[in-house]
């Protein structure tokens, strides 16, 4: 019985994510935050579309006690978590001057305090078991930075430094811990910026054009996969080339 864990996965990547993951485990368990249904509708169309039992948690992935009691009750229903991919995340675009400490902490409590939070919830049975894999799902702009989005280059940074740690960290216990540096997704994140300066990002990637969110599913399916399992503590770009 293999369980993964995606949070964030009622839409764009974490969704993709999601129905690639159920062709390959037993169990998927999909977290987000909205009540807006988009979370059933994925569950629904795993059941209806694949043998894998789907199981949702609506809640905020940086509560720390929302994320324990998730994972607890996975564990206790005989899921506990082979594979964990931290997806949940959000944007924030604006001159640095311009942003709230408030809106800082939020960025900071969303993209980098959840993946504590599901990390520290999923590793003891992964200890315990000897082997475990933890997906980060990160941005390019951690690694080069972006004007007017510090506060999420910081945070995908620091993801990217907590995979290297931690990665180092769980290696004698045979967890492998890695990456993704996405390039531009054709998500709702990105949807926001607007279709001329889309059409220009995907001019901009040498592959000419904007990354789908099965490609970062591809990835995942990948780094999760025993095909894998002499990597870790990598940060892999999946962008086309958009940084190279
Ligand atoms: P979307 O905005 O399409 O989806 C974000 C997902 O995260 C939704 O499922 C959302 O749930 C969930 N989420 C957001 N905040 C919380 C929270 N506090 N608690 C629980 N769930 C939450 O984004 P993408 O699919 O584009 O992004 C996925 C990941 O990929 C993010 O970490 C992002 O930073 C990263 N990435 C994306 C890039 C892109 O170009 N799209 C580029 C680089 C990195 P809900 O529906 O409930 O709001």
């Amino acid at each position: 019985m293999k369980t993964a864990l995606i949070t964030g996965a009622s839409r764009g990547i974490g969704e993709a994510t999601a129905y690639q993951l159920a062709k390959e485990y037993d169990c998927v368990a999909i977290m987000s935050r909205n009540t807006d249904g988009k979370l059933n509708a994925v569950a629904n169309q795993i059941h209806t579309t694949t043998n894998c039992e789907c199981i949702p948690f609506t809640g905020d992935v940086s509560d720390f006690a929302f994320v324990e009691d998730c994972v607890r009750s996975l564990a206790t229903s005989g899921h506990p978590v082979d594979t964990l991919v931290n997806n949940a995340g959000i944007s924030l675009v604006g001159l640095f001057q311009d942003m709230t400490p408030e809106e800082f902490d939020c960025i900071l409590r969303i993209n980098v305090t959840s993946v504590y939070n599901t990390c520290h919830a999923v590793i003891p049975d992964m200890v315990r078991n000897q082997r475990g894999r933890i997906l980060n799902i990160s941005s390019v702009w951690g690694l080069v930075g972006a004007s007017c989005e510090v506060a999420y280059s910081a945070c995908k940074g620091g993801v990217n430094a907590f995979t290297r740690a931690l990665a180092k960290e769980l290696a004698p216990s045979n967890i492998q811990v890695n990456a993704i540096a996405c390039g531009v997704i054709d998500t709702d994140m990105v949807r926001v910026l607007g279709e001329e300066t889309l059409r220009e990002l995907a001019e901009q990637t040498p592959l000419g054009r904007l990354g789908r969110p099965e490609d970062i599913a591809a990835a995942v399916s990948y780094l999760a996969s025993d095909k894998a399992s002499f990597i870790t503590g990598q940060v892999l770009a999946v962008d086309g080339a958009f940084v190279l």
